[in-house]
């Protein structure tokens, strides 16, 4: 059995630059061992760079090597994060680099301004940070952020991989309880539990290999 091609756009969107760009790439989660990528497709590269907020020039067919590249070290990092293991050097050295190709613009300017108004007497001030440019360097830096604050400030317990051991979906955990599993419950979760109960029931035959079912579609990020 086939899984559905997964359409061009995620349902949804992550909270995390980072790991939007991480699950453009995914294992189907029925088993099948079909990967699926979005990366090539040029309606993917769009809306993601729009929802981000990363309006560079070109996110052409040119882009597709650097971003794969850094999807890649991403996927590294944010794994060994994730499982507790210390994060590869070259890695970490190979992220600085990145960050380290925009510079930063420090502006101190009248709290809620856009910054072309003169301050007032009075006015609350605020100090900015700025990109010096925005560029293509800018974009991949700005991921790169993205995945360096939750290097430095997430959990490492709430970064995970859906527990369907088929699929390779990355999520954060943002529920109160951190008892979040899934990267969609009504999805890998309902999946892996009619398969544990079907493995169960004697006279099943299935073995623990299961057949997947038609009740299991991509979850909300995915197709
Ligand atoms: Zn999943």
């Amino acid at each position: 059995m086939r899984s559905r091609s997964p359409g061009p756009l995620p349902h949804a969107w992550a909270c995390h630059a980072c790991l939007d760009l991480v699950n453009s790439r995914w294992t189907d989660h029925l088993g099948s061992g079909r990967v699926h990528d979005r990366l090539p497709l040029p309606e993917w590269r769009e809306a993601f760079f729009a929802h981000w907020g990363l309006e560079v020039r070109s996110v052409g067919e040119d882009r597709v090597a650097d971003l794969a590249r850094l999807r890649a070290l991403l996927r590294r990092l944010l794994e060994a994060f994730a499982a507790g293991r210390p994060l590869p050097a070259a890695d970490v050295e190979a992220l600085n680099r990145l960050l380290a190709r925009t510079p930063v613009i420090r502006r101190l300017e009248p709290a809620g301004s856009t910054g072309a108004a003169p301050a007032s007497p009075g006015d609350r001030l605020r100090l900015r940070e700025v990109p010096a440019r925005r560029d293509w360097d800018w974009a991949l830096a700005e991921i790169a952020v993205s995945a360096a604050r939750l290097l430095a400030e997430g959990e490492p317990d709430r970064l995970r991989v859906c527990a369907n051991p088929a699929c390779s979906w990355m999520f954060y955990d943002e529920s109160r309880n951190a008892s979040r599993r899934w990267c969609e419950a009504t999805v890998c979760g309902s999946l892996v539990k009619v398969r544990r109960f079907r493995s169960r029931r004697p006279g099943s035959g299935e073995h623990g290999a299961p057949r997947p079912t038609s009740a299991c579609r991509r979850p909300g990020p995915a197709p």
